[in-house]
């Protein structure tokens, strides 16, 4: 057993999905002791937790905390550790989860152990945990009175096992430098409001596609099936799209229920992003392809003559 604090990332009013799967790491970790979840600033995500797994949900309130300032979260998350005395923390193994637990971790001292799939209480603590973008399963032991830990994406399924939470709401103590790094602007991503994250359909293009015009295809069929649009890195790297697209290991790691995959060849790093897919569609012009052994359904073709066929026939059978 092992008090444990779980920090949440939140927007508008509700908490992402890979916090409620970081909660569930900290309640089994916890198994019966306390389970502390702290909200930064959106105070009405911090309702609603108990069932997730958080026995207390503390909420920091403050005036500068109007945007994303990771050393002002860091120091927040390692202020309330220390005061609360947990021997865990734990993150979402996102960009902003990472960053913060990393900044906190060196803040406090401790060890930092990132993108977790799965740990056992106990002294010490003992992480598997994701290396060599997916390929590789590290078992290791955190030797600390404090351990820092970020779960990957999707690899621990969020539970609800009943519960109230208490909310605590506090003002942190923060001084200008922790909001030198911050956030000053926020630019919507260009595709319809489907994060490819959270998307349950995932279209994606690779270096097959040709160029950034070449998309029209997939952002139609990403279109008429509520999907979002992603890409492989010989995408980002050629400018055809942004960095916020791509799919892998150095990219965003998705677990949709369909991932669909034209022109990509299915590099190791690209897979290390899309594995967690419970089903893949292929489309590409070579039967060889590394992809092809990763996929559930294959088409073996012209992406540029396979898409508009399935987009024609989805409107077909609308009736549209
Ligand atoms: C440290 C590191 C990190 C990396 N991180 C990532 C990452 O996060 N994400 C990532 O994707 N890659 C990553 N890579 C790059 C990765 O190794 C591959 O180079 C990349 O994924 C290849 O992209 P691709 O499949 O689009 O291109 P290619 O490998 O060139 O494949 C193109 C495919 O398109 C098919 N094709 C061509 N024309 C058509 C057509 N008209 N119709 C149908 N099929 C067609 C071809 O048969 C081929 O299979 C990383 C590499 C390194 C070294």
């Amino acid at each position: 057993m092992a008090a444990v604090l779980v920090y949440l990332t939140a927007s508008g009013g509700a908490v992402d999905d890979v916090s409620l799967q970081a909660l569930a790491l900290g309640a089994q970790l916890a198994s019966g002791d306390a389970v502390h979840a702290l909200v930064i600033g959106d105070e009405a995500a911090a309702g609603g937790l108990g069932p997730w797994g958080a026995s207390t949900v503390h909420v920091a309130r403050h005036d500068a905390l109007g945007t994303t300032a990771p050393d002002a979260a860091a120091r927040i998350l390692d202020d309330l550790a220390a005061r609360l005395g947990v021997s865990v923390v734990i993150g979402p193994g996102t960009d902003t989860g990472n960053t913060v637990i990393a900044r906190a971790a060196a803040r406090g001292g401790v060890p930092f152990a990132a993108n977790c799939t799965g740990a056992t209480a106990g002294n010490p603590i003992t992480v598997t945990r994701l290396r060599w973008g997916g390929s590789l399963l590290e078992e290791a032991a955190i030797h600390a009175d404090r351990a820092m830990l970020t779960v990957a994406p999707h690899s621990v399924a969020a539970r609800q096992t009943g519960g109230v939470a208490a909310v605590e709401t506090f003002t942190p103590e923060l001084d200008p430098a922790d909001l030198v790094v911050r956030a000053v602007e926020r630019i919507p991503a260009a595709n319809g409001g489907v994060s490819l994250a959270d998307a349950r359909v995932v279209v994606s293009g690779g270096r097959g596609v040709g160029s950034a015009q070449g998309f029209a295809p997939i952002e139609e069929l990403a279109g008429l099936l509520g999907a979002a649009v992603g890409c492989s890195r010989a995408v980002t790297i050629s400018g055809w799209r942004s960095h916020t697209d791509q799919v892998g290991q150095t990219g965003t790691k998705i677990a949709p229920e369909l991932y669909i995959a034209c022109g990509i060849s299915g590099a190791t790093q690209h897979l290390a992003g899309c594995k967690g897919a419970k089903k893949i569609l292929a489309i590409n012009k070579d039967p060889e392809a590394p992809i092809m052994s990763a996929a559930d359904f294959v088409v073996i073709g012209d992406l540029h003559q396979v898409l508009p066929a399935i987009s024609a026939e989805i409107r077909r059978m609308r009736g549209a």
